[in-house]
């Protein structure tokens, strides 16, 4: 590992006004890969990257990425969520698109040094956090559609606000009835860049209509429910908590995984399984839906309030979050703060 730390600090943004994704930290990891093999990863001041037009990235779409949290825990140290399973993911995405893995120790050291390096950036305030956005570009400079021989992978770090700043607010959801996601056999399942471009216009319309965003259906039936948005999602029909079991077309999520884990352990009934939008209507229509959510890093339990289909919308618990989703909410948010012991051994301290 090289460090060049730099000494032109930037001025830190007004942490009251952080939302998501908008202040980036000094430093950033930088690791090429070219000949076949990876430099050296080196930590360096974050700064603009130059790249040749004719890049494979930017034609072909050769570009991944990961997202996860580091929080600030309740004696004062910084800790990370479960990262070995996002970079364990981060390379199910590579060897999906022809790219080179990354060495998991090595990336895993460079980024707890990259964070102990910008500690000061970690917001204190209830509910924020450090948003860690592992990413890879293949950087070949050459049209043809063919795999990159060159790429660049780098690690950015942004300071994030709750995503709660106005308290835990139920969603008003879409379903989506024409435009899919992803189908099995294709990218669904990988943080792949393309997937979130070809996302943005159902969220658009969704958005006119007054929705925040799409539940997606599948590809083929348009009939099963699949993703909310860029999250997965639980429904609780009649104290039976389903969500869709990965078939290949749906993101397998790290918060998905910890609910799973926490309900199977609280032996609370949950069914990795196909849900349809009919049966959700009927479950609704019987006063059986009890509660929907969405979860995810960034949100990591997001309730639906109303779920709009075929013109029609379902109030889902008096549009409050429910007893269920405000229970994962709190514990799992206590792990993450270290609130709370961690019995499933998530947490790495950095
Ligand atoms: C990242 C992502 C999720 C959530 O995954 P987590 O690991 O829980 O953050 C769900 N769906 C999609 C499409 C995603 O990109």
């Amino acid at each position: 590992m090289k460090i060049a730390r730099t000494k032109q600090l930037k001025e830190k943004p007004d942490y009251s006004k952080l939302g998501f994704g908008k202040y980036f930290t000094d430093h950033m990891i930088v690791m090429d890969y070219v000949n076949g093999k990876w430099n050296e990863l080196e930590i360096v001041a974050y700064s603009q990257f130059s790249f040749d037009p004719s890049m494979n990235a930017m034609h072909y779409g050769q570009g991944i990425f990961d997202g996860l949290k580091a929080y600030a825990n309740t004696n004062g140290e910084i800790q990370l969520f479960r990262p070995t399973e996002n970079l364990n993911r981060f390379n199910r995405s590579a060897a999906r698109l022809c790219m080179p893995e990354i060495d998991i120790d090595v990336v895993l050291r460079g980024l707890k040094k990259l964070i102990d390096i910008d500690r000061e950036w970690l917001p204190k305030e209830d509910g924020t956090s450090i948003y860690i956005r592992p990413t890879m570009l293949g950087t070949e400079e050459a049209l043809g559609v063919h795999p990159s021989k060159s790429y660049r992978f780098f690690i950015i770090l942004s300071p994030v606000a709750s995503y709660y700043a106005n308290g835990l607010e139920p969603v008003k959801i879409l379903v989506e009835e024409k435009l899919v996601r992803a189908v099995t056999g294709g990218t669904g399942n990988i943080k792949c860049m393309g997937n979130y471009a070809a996302s943005l216009l159902a969220g658009a319309r969704a958005n006119e209509k007054g929705y925040a965003q799409v539940l997606w259906l599948d590809a083929y039936e348009h009939k099963y429910a699949e993703e909310v948005g860029a999250m997965n999602i639980f429904f609780v029909i009649d104290g039976i908590v389903k969500t869709p079991q990965l078939l290949g077309s749906i993101l397998p999520g790290i918060t998905r995984d910890s609910v799973i884990a926490l309900l199977k352990d609280e032996g609370v009934p949950i069914e990795e399984t196909r849900i349809s939008i009919e049966e959700v209507v009927s479950a609704h229509k019987n006063g059986k839906l009890d509660e929907v959510f969405g979860s995810g890093t960034a949100a990591v339990i997001s309730p639906v309030g109303v779920l709009g289909y075929n013109g029609v919308d379902l109030i889902i618990n008096n549009n409050k979050m429910g007893k269920l989703s405000a229970g994962l909410y709190k514990k799992l948010t206590d792990i993450q703060y270290g609130r709370s012991q961690d019995k499933f051994g998530w947490i790495e301290k950095i």
